[in-house]
């Protein structure tokens, strides 16, 4: 059986790893203490926030499939928020939303660790080089821990960070090139006083969303904030300190709201350096048959749950009637 280690598991590394699970013996490698990447869930104390991936929605057939048995087993749920549209102050109801939204329960990360479960997935190892060695790719941690020999490398982090990771000879290098990722921030405040609405798409406001985290389905008693920033914004601001950018996105949503949210039980502002994709690559995945290095992510398509899932699922599909 060939050997294939995947770097990241996000939705589209955890996306590769099940599919290619039965035919290859496949490892993941994960930097972070948990799987998830940017659907991730924050906990603190007894709150939880979904600070990344808010929502999202499931139209291409092979998602659909695939995340039947989740909506099933209640993983996946509907999320029915009533939407406001906030702007200059006003608040005012908006439209619902004409197609279902999905959120995973009891958290965000619900979706990620179940699908973890099918795999072999390394946390807490960070990638720093890739070698290719007399049997095959060799990766490697900062402490010089090795890892293969592999037949296959696929790198799923986002552009910016797979285009330092790949060795210069790789193909893909053409669209790390042509890619262009944009940063946000989320402000994420454990709430004093009940809140009123659900959701707020926000106009003309270095602010573009809010929502009670708590509304969404089964996430405890705690009413919690999420506050995101457009992406504009947020890439403009990108390198200032976070407790800068924290008082700038509280003076902001004092203002809208005419309220005071300094004295929050919780308070805390996180970094997304690489959030969306500004300029997406035009192609679903790419491989490089002869180095057998292969780069995918929600980056060739659109900063979203499901092309994240369609470029690892499709990139998948090609090895597996090409390659095992
Ligand atoms: C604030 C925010 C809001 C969003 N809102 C929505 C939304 O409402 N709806 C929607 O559909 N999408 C939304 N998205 C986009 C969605 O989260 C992404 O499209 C999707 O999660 C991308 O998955 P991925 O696996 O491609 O990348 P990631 O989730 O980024 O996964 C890559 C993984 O690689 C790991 N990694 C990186 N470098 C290394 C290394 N050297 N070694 C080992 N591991 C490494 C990272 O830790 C990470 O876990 C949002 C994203 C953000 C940040």
């Amino acid at each position: 059986m060939k050997r294939i280690a995947i770097i990241g598991a996000g939705m589209t590394g955890l996306t590769v790893g099940i599919q290619l699970n039965d035919f290859t013996t496949v490892e993941l490698f994960e930097k972070s203490r948990g799987v998830s990447g940017r659907m991730s869930t924050r906990y603190v104390k007894s709150y939880q926030f979904d600070h990344g991936t808010q929502d999202f929605t499931i139209r291409d057939q092979a998602f659909k499939k695939f995340l039947g048995p989740y909506i099933k087993t209640g993983i996946l749920k509907e999320w029915k928020p009533k939407l406001m549209l906030l702007e200059k102050g006003q608040l005012a109801k908006t439209k619902d939303w004409s197609e279902k939204h999905y959120v995973a329960s009891p958290k965000m990360n619900e979706l990620c660790l179940a699908m973890a479960k099918e795999i072999n997935v390394q946390l807490n190892i960070e990638i720093i080089r890739i070698k290719k060695g007399e049997q095959g790719w060799l990766l490697y941690t900062k402490d010089e821990n090795e890892f293969g020999p592999y037949d296959w490398v696929i790198n799923t982090t986002p552009a910016p960070q797979a285009e330092k990771l790949m060795p210069h000879s790789f193909t893909g290098h053409q669209y790390f090139k042509k890619c262009k990722m944009l940063g946000c921030y989320t402000l994420m405040l454990a709430l004093v006083v009940p809140w009123k609405w659900e959701a707020a798409i926000v106009k003309n406001s270095l602010i573009s969303w809010i929502t009670l985290n708590s509304n969404k389905p089964n996430r405890g008693n705690e009413e919690t904030l999420i506050v995101q920033t457009n992406n504009e914004w947020s890439e403009n601001h990108i390198n200032e300190a976070t407790s800068n950018i924290q008082n700038i996105i509280l003076e902001e949503l004092n203002s809208l709201l005419s309220y005071d949210f300094s004295d929050s039980q919780y308070l805390t502002t996180h970094r997304w350096r690489y959030s969306s994709t500004k300029q997406p690559v035009g192609v679903d995945y790419h491989l490089d048959h002869e180095l057998r290095l292969g780069a995918c992510g929600d980056w060739f398509i659109k900063g979203r749950i499901e092309a994240a899932f369609i470029s690892g699922y499709k990139l998948a599909d090609s090895m597996k009637k090409n390659l095992c």
